[in-house]
């Protein structure tokens, strides 16, 4: 049983890092909660989510 992990056991607590990116889809800057990295392209979260399969 692995029960160490659990102090809080809140996720929200701790802010994400931030880094500032253009998105390769409508070259709008927004913020990604990853390093982006160089020469894959970054979607901002509109697109990311348009880009996403969508199921019908
Ligand atoms: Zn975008």
């Amino acid at each position: 049983m692995e029960g160490r992990n659990r102090s809080g056991g809140r996720f929200n607590d701790s802010p994400r890092e931030m880094h500032k990116a253009t998105c390769a889809d409508c070259k709008n800057e927004c913020e990604v909660p990853f390093k982006p990295t160089e020469g894959k392209p970054v979607y901002c979260k509109e697109c990311f989510s348009k880009r996403k399969p969508q199921r019908f």
